[in-house]
């Protein structure tokens, strides 16, 4: 019988899942909305039912098992979401083992970022090589490793927290407890922030704040040139550290690419001896939202044979 898995991107917002089959190609798909204010339970029982629905459609197939992408820190050796302001109620519970038990199938749990960075790597931008790093740039920025094909953890499993690198010495504040943290001068998030604090208007959405930059507003252009420098830093420090041939960006915000990329080139070619000395590519990712969706779905084929 033909295998399948089911991939879920559990946020805030949305709750997706998707059949996805071994060669990548999407077999039914469910959308709907994370109900955070019905409770934890609630919210587990909807995955579990999105997963049934699926399940039962899917009978003439065999399930591989289930990966979960989520907001936050992961322990991935306990199954647990660490410290994620998007999900309450889910800090410190055994979210993986709850769903296993509901559902009697093998449950991945996974950051969304590395489940979105494992995607671009699956069927992305990122399909012709083995090593690479993504950055998701959204409210805040996130990142993913894939070495060797594998989704770098660390030894609890919050490696790959870019958004967190400092850029800038004695930059922004940032909720996690440092200062001039990349997601508080290059996130959709800070440049909203930046077109407050130069009085283009108080409510701005960053959309809004490129089309001023196109319309040959100075101070606009300025909120992505600051942006892109701030990227070009973290990626020269990146590439420095990985030489990976692929680096890959993400997010909304990449319908500015055209006013962020040149600042941000300019910083890598000048930081890193690397770049100026390798073919290392720094691209858009292709997949946009569904890469969690696909990376999710891809981590029980890629885990099969391992206990995690
Ligand atoms: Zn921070």
């Amino acid at each position: 019988m033909p295998e399948y898995s089911i991939g879920v991107d559990l946020g805030g917002t949305n709750l997706r899942a998707a059949a996805i089959s071994r060669s990548g190609e999407i077999l039914d798909k469910i959308s709907g909305t994370t109900d955070l204010s019905a409770g934890r339970d609630a919210v587990v029982g909807d995955i579990a039912s999105s997963i049934r629905a699926m399940r039962g459609r899917a009978r003439n197939s065999v399930l591989a098992g289930v990966g979960i992408g989520v907001p936050g820190f992961i322990d991935i050796e306990k199954g647990f979401i660490v410290g994620s302001n998007n999900l309450p109620g889910f800090d410190d519970f055994p979210v993986r083992d709850e769903i296993e038990r509901l559902l009697g199938t093998r449950v991945i749990l996974e950051n969304d970022a590395n489940a979105a960075a494992m995607g671009e790597k699956w069927i992305g931008a990122g399909k012709d090589v083995n090593d690479l790093v993504l950055l998701t740039l959204g409210t805040g920025i996130g990142g993913g490793i894939i070495a060797r094909g594998r989704i770098v953890h660390g030894f609890v499993g919050m490696a790959g927290e870019f958004g967190h690198m400092t850029v800038i010495p004695n930059g922004n504040p940032c909720g996690c407890g440092n200062y001039g943290c990349l997601e508080k001068h290059a996130s959709a998030t800070a440049i909203v922030a930046m077109a407050r604090m130069l009085s283009l208007g108080s409510d701005l959405t960053s959309e809004e704040v490129y089309r001023l930059a196109e319309a040959g507003n100075e101070r606009a252009m300025m909120c992505f040139r600051t942006m892109g420098e701030a990227l070009g830093i973290a990626l020269a420090n990146l590439i420095n550290a990985f030489n990976f041939p692929l680096y890959l960006l993400s997010g909304g915000v990449l319908a500015a690419w055209d006013r962020f990329a040149p600042p941000m080139m300019e910083q890598i070619r000048l930081r890193s001896f690397t770049f100026r000395n390798t073919q290392t590519h720094v691209e858009k990712a292709i997949l946009g939202s569904e890469a969690g969706l696909f990376g999710a779905a891809y981590l029980p084929f890629v885990h099969l044979k391992m206990d995690r």
